[in-house]
């Protein structure tokens, strides 16, 4: 690749930084593509990240600096030394968390360093220069890991709709090697010093967790707590390891997502002297469960009450007083006003005029275009489970309501969803526009106090349009 791009004197330095420029270029030169060739590009976003495909990654994830390959596979691809360098590179080999082939059960090995960089982003002739010395190495076995396999599946073909798909790659991927490091090693286990056969076994026990979503990770950590090692009234002696990595200012706002979990699982169990600042927020001197009992139902969240255990926000204790869950905030039961008072308008204004329907009764939905609740999800960019959320509540209009919950059922008419996007947009279509992290947006958005519509917290974050636009040109 270097010395093809030397022959044509195309400068391949920015090209190997992902320089944006650099990949028009020479899609201009090549004469393909454009879209084509940026997705299969690494391209730079400033800062240390990259994009690659639908994923994000950031340096410390990526491995930028040396080739890493499986001496089997080699092995088995190479045709000759002369022709060395017509083995395929697989993408999965870049990514620091992924350290074994799952064909040939062994250990990744990473090709000797170069003196400059550069000279160790040429795939071709790297293999080429390297190729006695790969076929000389010890192949060190490895057991297949469910956890590298889940990223190899993810960055070859795409994101699911779990909580764990919604982290970016490079947090998804270290949560699970150092929550499994903190239940394997316990409290006094520290960052450095492990062997890449160790990190693969800690991935694979963090992301047996991890996987199920934010209320597993606070049961792990809750029984953290149960452990009788170590004093369970202080959470960073407790959490050890788990707890200085989420610390660590080295973290992009991409981890965020991943900070609130815990944030909200220490709040909710340790008391926490006033002002103690947790993972960046300051305590307010007492556990969440006691500060929710000043958020109370009034007004009109108070005559809603039913319907706000229906919507999965309030809960009816054993006394029959209805409280708000422990993650309803006075801005979220606001937000559910102005939603339920907007499509209620809306519906009326629709009844008086002959206008499109926002939310159109069963009957005339019956003969609309329809889309399955998948398709809904991917425009929407949000999950299918939020899709469903969005049309047991009227928010969306459905059409069978009894085939609901079946994956690929044609349900939700193409006219309400049109009509959901003129006044709406999820953090998944915003992430998209603005081509910024979701991680990092969602904070910024939190941080303006831009209102999310009212919904229980492992369901997809959606913005008022109206509220995003106002908060774009304030950024401008
Ligand atoms: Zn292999």
């Amino acid at each position: 690749m270097q010395r093809f791009c030397g022959d044509i004197a195309f400068p391949i330095d920015p090209l190997f930084r992902g320089e944006k420029v650099a990949i028009e270029q020479l899609a201009q030169l090549a004469g393909c593509d454009l879209g084509a060739l940026e997705r299969v590009s690494i391209r730079h976003l400033g800062k240390g990240h990259f994009r690659l495909r639908e994923e994000f990654a950031s340096l410390q994830s990526f491995q930028r600096t040396r080739i890493r390959v499986c001496p089997e596979c080699i092995r088995s691809e190479m045709p000759s030394a002369a022709e060395s360098w017509r083995v395929p590179r697989r993408l999965q080999w870049k990514f620091s968390s992924i350290r074994s082939c799952p064909k040939h059960s062994c250990m990744l090995i990473s090709i000797p360093a170069e003196k400059f960089h550069k000279d160790a982003r040429d795939f071709a002739a790297q293999l080429r220069k390297h190729h006695g010395w790969i076929l000389d190495q010890p192949v060190l076995k490895a057991t297949p890991s469910p956890f590298e396999a889940y990223l190899s599946n993810r960055i070859l073909s795409g994101r699911g709709d779990r909580w764990i798909d919604r982290l970016e790659l490079n947090v998804a991927s270290r949560a699970c090697e150092v929550l499994g490091l903190r239940i394997a090693k316990g409290p006094d286990a520290v960052l450095s010093g492990h062997s890449e056969p160790d990190w693969m076994g800690y991935g694979a026990l963090g992301y047996d967790t991890l996987k199920d979503g934010p209320v597993a990770l606070s049961n792990c950590l809750a029984d953290m707590a149960r452990e009788d090692v170590v004093d369970g009234r202080f959470f960073g002696r407790l959490f050890g390891p788990w707890m200085a990595w989420l610390k660590s200012r080295s973290l992009g706002d991409e981890f965020e997502p991943l900070r609130d979990v815990v944030r909200r699982h220490v709040f909710d169990n340790f008391s926490v002297r006033k002002g103690v600042l947790v993972l960046g927020v300051p305590s307010e001197g007492m556990t969440s469960l006691n500060l929710q009992k000043s958020v109370s139902l009034k007004g009109f969240a108070k005559r809603n009450a039913e319907d706000l255990i229906y919507r999965g926000l309030a809960t009816r204790e054993a006394s029959g007083d209805i409280v708000p869950m422990s993650f309803v905030t006075l801005g979220m039961l606001d937000a559910y006003e102005r939603e339920k008072k907007f499509f209620r308008n809306a519906k009326r204004s629709s009844e008086g005029g002959k206008s499109r329907t926002f939310v159109s009764d069963e009957t005339n939905a019956a003969g609309e275009s329809r889309l399955s609740i998948g398709d809904a999800a991917g425009q929407l960019r949000v999950t299918a489970k939020t899709v469903g959320y969005l049309i047991q509540h009227g928010m969306l209009c459905g059409v069978d309501a009894s085939e609901l919950y079946r994956r690929g059922a044609t349900v939700v008419t193409t006219d309400s969803l049109a009509r959901f996007q003129e006044s709406f947009i999820s953090l998944g279509e915003f992430a998209e526009l603005v081509q910024r992290p979701q991680g990092s947006l969602s904070m910024k958005l939190r941080n303006a106090n831009v209102a999310l519509l009212a919904m229980p917290h492992d369901l997809s974050r959606i913005y008022w349009r109206e509220d995003v636009d106002v908060y774009l040109t304030a950024e401008r």
